[in-house]
């Protein structure tokens, strides 16, 4: 029997509610499956400041490294704000990234036809939508030197290596193999040399690819076309900030945050994690919305334990009881048939794993 090592970082806010409830339906997809899943807990954020005096303890940095993948609830809240920034949770959250050199976030889109409602845009631009974000996460603008914030004038450098560029797109090519075989690699090529090389790469990589098809759109044509008609997307590989600003974009489609999974992921690491945030408004209220993080422990099911059945059937069992009327309060207004808690929500997906 195939044994996975996950670590859990559960967080602040709601992260621990949600993070429980996707341990059941790891726990009961594993059992179904016939592999076996071991966790080991590691703090980071607020609750690890509150131990250690630091949002990302050495101890979670190393050890995280000697598991097969990372599930993360989310960080953050108001108790943790004031700190100076190397002392905030978000600052820990940044450092893990790094350390595990997770280089490409992916952000895929869906929309549950039960659920269509819940989007501010039409149901016939919207049904049907299944993209993915590849968004490169380590390199670009926001990490890019020289940087600076002078009396008069202000400056940051957008700049990509040939093999960052590479390394990205091989990742979205490979993804999109596995999907419907189509990239749109968005940049401004237009008007930026470093889009220019990033062009160029993305074009030599696709030669490895034959049964890829590839597109280059410009970022301001992709933030309308998103919008416009969103069916037209499969795999969007795109850049840090560009990537920050439409993946953000195209969440909306859905309708509610609390839907929306994410990976990040290297050559050798990935974290996996919802893209929402540690909602301190309504944590320990027991009203959060597992599902974005059921829905990014599928992700780690396929992308990081190449666990691809186990992953399918996750989300089927999403799909399925949000098709029999089960709703958390954040999308109560939907079609509801009965409206149930985190805990409820966790034990019915974990049921209809079992029942796939
Ligand atoms: P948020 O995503 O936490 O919450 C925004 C709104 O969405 C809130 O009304 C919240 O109640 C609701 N919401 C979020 N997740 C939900 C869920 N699963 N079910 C139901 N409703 C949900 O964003 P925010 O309020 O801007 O930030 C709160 C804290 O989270 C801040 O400290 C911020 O820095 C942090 N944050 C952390 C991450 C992360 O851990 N990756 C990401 C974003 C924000």
């Amino acid at each position: 029997m195939k044994k996975y090592k996950i670590a859990i970082i559960k967080g602040d806010g709601i992260g621990p509610e949600i993070v429980d409830e996707t341990i059941k339906v790891l726990d009961s997809v594993s059992t179904k499956h016939g592999f076996s899943l071991s966790y080991k807990e590691y703090l980071l954020g607020g609750e690890a400041y509150d131990v250690y005096g630091d949002p990302a303890p050495e101890e979670t940095l190393e050890g995280v490294k000697n598991t097969d993948a990372v599930l993360f609830g989310a960080i953050g809240g108001e108790k943790w704000d004031t700190l100076p920034r190397d002392k905030r949770p978000e600052t820990g959250l940044l450092k893990l990234r790094k350390a595990l050199g997770v280089y490409a976030n992916l952000r895929p889109v869906t929309v549950y036809d039960e659920l269509i409602n819940a989007s501010t845009l039409k149901p016939n631009v919207i049904k049907g939508v299944d993209l993915l974000v590849v968004r490169e996460l380590i390199g670009g603008i926001y990490f890019g030197e020289p940087r600076a914030l002078e009396e008069d004038r202000a400056y940051n450098t957008m700049v990509y290596s040939r093999d960052e560029i590479k390394r990205i797109a091989k990742k979205a090519f490979e993804i999109a193999k596995q999907r419907r075989g189509k990239v749109t690699s968005v940049d401004k090529a237009n008007v930026l040399e470093v889009s220019q090389l990033w062009r160029e790469v993305v074009e030599e990589v696709a030669k490895d690819y034959s049964d890829v098809t590839l597109e280059h759109m410009y970022v301001d044509n992709a933030a309308m076309q998103i919008i416009r008609d969103p069916k037209q997307f499969d795999v969007i590989l795109t850049s840090n900030i560009f990537g920050d600003i439409l993946s953000d974009e195209a969440s909306m489609l859905s309708g509610s945050i609390g839907l929306l999974p994410s990976a990040s992921i290297g050559d050798r690491y990935g974290l996996y994690e919802p893209i929402h945030g540690s909602a301190p408004d309504i944590a320990g209220q027991g009203i959060a919305n597992p599902i974005a993080t059921i829905a990014s422990a599928a992700m780690m099911l396929r992308y990081q334990l190449k666990e691809e059945k186990a992953a399918n059937c996750i989300e089927n069992a999403i799909k399925k009881v949000l098709k029999d009327g089960y709703r958390t309060k954040d999308i109560s207004s939907f079609d509801a048939k009965e409206i149930v808690t985190t805990y409820e929500m966790g034990s019915l997906i974990a049921q209809y794993v079992s029942k796939e």
